[in-house]
């Protein structure tokens, strides 16, 4: 009955909300800096009747939460949005293209508040029909960790009572690999754990042309980043998965000088929290073994910064059921297990939740570029697609578990 009402509202608001989509797009901010972006969602929330709307997370104005049906008796599921833009010069040229120097929404976030949106706008219009309460979460700095300041959004929200009375969560991510309006989700084990690590290697400085009289940290970081991926290929069962990857090495100032100390930087990512946990001790036993052998001594930093997202088994069949009804079995795909990360995982460390992607590829119109490229965009047709997933799914959730 809610099945036939939520397609065609979502219908009725498909150019609404890729409107939405498209003033997210041209005004983008950054993780922590989602002020605008927070007051235009708080405002369509009051203006269709949200309840208990609470602004601002972590001290900020950015992240908004808001209840539907709050007092009402039975279930209650949360449907979360992620709100951040990265610093990446957009090289698109559309209509609705960023205003804003050196900022873009080139992961898609833009279309989650707004697909988000567009489901809160029909869930608002059948809530007497639901029998029970609905919250929207929109959270600011899932791109968190891409900065030194690790404050991953929906931690800090969990921190500050989001999930309280909330029986499960749902979340999508738009994904450019996967063709427009196809849906890939996972039960179990879905996307990686996520970690990062610097390692600072100190020796003694000194010119390039007295080697003898300096010890050289650089080549204690070339042979240490040599050998860490023995990790992988000789410490780690090769049946699991796990990688090791270097992203920065800040070392020296000029030609002829031999730096006092190196330091490198990488990420490790992993589904397996055991291996996860030893991350930083084989790290630090390849760092000391080189350093000893090479006069240097290594300090490790190591940071866990997502978990892997597990998705609740059983909330994942009710959802891939609901989504083969909505879009036609032939549409909903088992996912392989994805390397990225994605703090939705915060979440259902805490409750059962379920997170899919939701294809945006389309080569015709160029949305097959990646994530986080700076010709990163969204087919909008996918969109109403989403509104009536997530829509589609709170309605299914609240009315069988009762
Ligand atoms: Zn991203
Ligand atoms: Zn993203």
């Amino acid at each position: 009955m809610n099945g036939e009402k939520i397609k065609v509202i979502s219908e009725a608001f498909r150019d609404e909300v890729v409107e939405l989509r498209h003033q997210f797009h041209k005004h983008p901010e950054t993780a922590w800096k989602e002020v605008e972006t927070t007051r235009k969602i708080e405002s369509l929330l009051r203006e269709w009747g949200f309840e208990h709307i609470r602004r601002g997370v972590r001290g900020t104005s950015c992240g908004v939460v808001a209840d539907l049906n709050p007092g009402r008796e039975g279930p209650s599921i949360a449907l979360r949005a992620d709100m951040d833009a990265l610093a990446i010069k957009e090289e698109n040229s559309v209509p609705y293209v960023s205003e804003c120097e050196g900022v873009m929404h080139a992961c898609g976030h833009d279309s989650h508040m707004a697909i988000l949106l567009g489901a809160a706008r029909v869930l608002s219009l059948i809530k007497d029909d639901l029998p029970g309460r609905v919250r929207l979460i929109f959270q600011p700095a899932e791109e968190g960790g891409s900065t030194s300041e690790n404050y991953p959004g929906a931690e800090c929200m969990i921190r500050e009572g989001v999930l309280e009375g909330i029986d499960a969560i749902a979340g999508l991510h738009i994904w450019s690999p996967l063709e427009t309006g196809l849906v890939a989700v996972r039960p179990g084990a879905f996307m990686s754990a996520c970690d990062s690590w610097t390692v600072r290697i100190y020796g003694k400085g000194g010119h390039g042309a007295m080697p003898q009289d300096a010890i050289d940290p650089t080549l204690a970081a070339t042979t240490f980043v040599n050998l860490l991926q023995t990790i992988v290929s000789r410490e780690v069962d090769p049946k699991e998965i796990a990688i090791l990857s270097v992203g920065k090495i800040i070392t020296g100032s000029a030609f002829n000088i031999i730096p006092d100390s190196v330091e490198v930087t990488g990420t490790t990512r992993t589904f397996n929290p055991a291996i996860q946990d030893n991350m930083p001790v084989m790290i630090k036993r390849i760092a000391d073994g080189v350093c000893a052998a090479l006069r240097c001594r290594a300090e490790l930093e190591y940071t866990r910064f997502v978990p892997p997202t597990i998705n609740d088994e059983e909330l994942t069949k009710q959802f891939i059921e609901t989504a083969k009804g909505i879009i036609g079995e032939e549409r909903v795909q088992i996912s392989p297990l994805i390397m990225v990360s994605e703090d939705f995982s915060y979440f259902q460390e805490k409750i059962p939740g379920v997170f899919f992607f939701l294809g945006c590829g389309n080569p015709a119109k160029g949305t097959d570029n990646p994530h986080h490229s700076p010709r990163f965009n969204v087919d909008d047709d996918a969109l109403s697609t989403g509104v009536e997933l997530l829509a589609g799914f709170a309605a299914e959730f609240l009315a069988g578990k009762r």
